[in-house]
């Protein structure tokens, strides 16, 4: 079968499927299985492709039409630029979470210690510090395996400050920090069966759960990050796009200065910052 035409079936399949990206997805997948790139698909359509790479593309693009998510199946998403290993034990790097980094960025400056709270595969941390000049970070996870992955993607980067440590949010932390972050699970519990498929069955669900309310985390981050900033130092939180009032409420409440909330790119509320005043 040529190229063209296998792609040309993947889509149908992911259509019929009501994947909501039918069409990217069944390309992407086709470049992954036989190392092509986009314009391939234009320029060589009607080259034929080698029997073992048909048999798996469709292989995959059944895992696809059964929601399986594409990072799933490739093992990788990128990030801030940055290629992460991704897999079901952490929750696959979201767009969103960039306007996340892009607002620490902004106010990191060399030098500093980053304290990244539910750190997942670790994007978040691994991306300030590649982005950054001598600057050092502690991701935590309650999560062993998800830390496996991020020590993996630290060592794919090439990242040498950072330090990732199993335990339940500051549990095991020591020291101040200029920077705490954090995307916690902020989903509140009986949002989550109405999630999409790719979401609801396949990422960890501790990684979305942000208990009856969703500010479950926020509410503990926000009380004891006070114990681990220096004066003047910063939290940034990521938030749900209705989670602004009450998650800037409980940053000043717990006397946050300059409480700040930034939208993503799609215009919704994304990240709320502050910084502790030193007394
Ligand atoms: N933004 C994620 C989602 O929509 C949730 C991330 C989180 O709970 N931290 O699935």
């Amino acid at each position: 079968m040529t190229y063209g035409r296998l792609f040309e079936t993947g889509k149908q399949e992911l259509e019929a499927a009501g994947v909501s990206e039918a069409a990217l997805d069944a390309r992407l997948l086709l470049e992954f299985v036989c190392g092509t790139k986009r314009h391939d698909l234009l320029a060589h359509g009607d080259r034929p492709v080698e029997r073992a790479q048909e048999e798996r593309y469709r292989e995959l693009v059944k895992q696809r039409a059964a929601r399986t998510p594409l990072q799933h199946i490739t093992g990788t998403q990128e990030f801030m630029g940055l290629d992460f290993r991704v897999g079901p034990e952490a929750l696959i790097p979201r767009q969103d979470t960039e306007i996340l980094v892009e607002e620490v960025l902004r106010e990191l400056h060399d030098g500093f210690r980053i304290l990244d709270l539910c750190t997942g595969t670790g994007c978040i941390l691994l991306s300030l510090l590649h982005y950054s000049n001598d600057c050092a970070g502690v991701g935590t996870d309650l999560s062993a395996r998800a830390l496996e992955l991020a020590r993996e993607n630290a060592r794919a980067l090439g990242e040498e400050n950072a330090v990732f440590v199993e335990g339940d949010l500051f549990e095991k932390v020591e020291g101040k920090f200029e920077m705490i972050v954090s995307n916690p699970p902020y989903i509140r519990t009986d949002v989550i069966d109405t999630l999409e498929e790719e979401v609801r069955l396949h990422e960890p669900r501790m990684a979305l759960d942000g208990g009856g309310d969703g500010l479950f985390f926020y509410r503990e981050i926000i009380q004891k990050s006070r114990d681990y900033l220096c004066g003047g130092g910063r939290l940034y939180l990521e938030i749900g796009y209705d989670q602004k009032e009450a998650v800037t409420g409980l940053m000043r409440e717990a006397g946050f200065a300059e409480v700040t909330a930034v939208c993503d790119y799609a215009g919704k509320d994304r990240v709320v910052y502050g910084t502790l005043c030193s007394l």
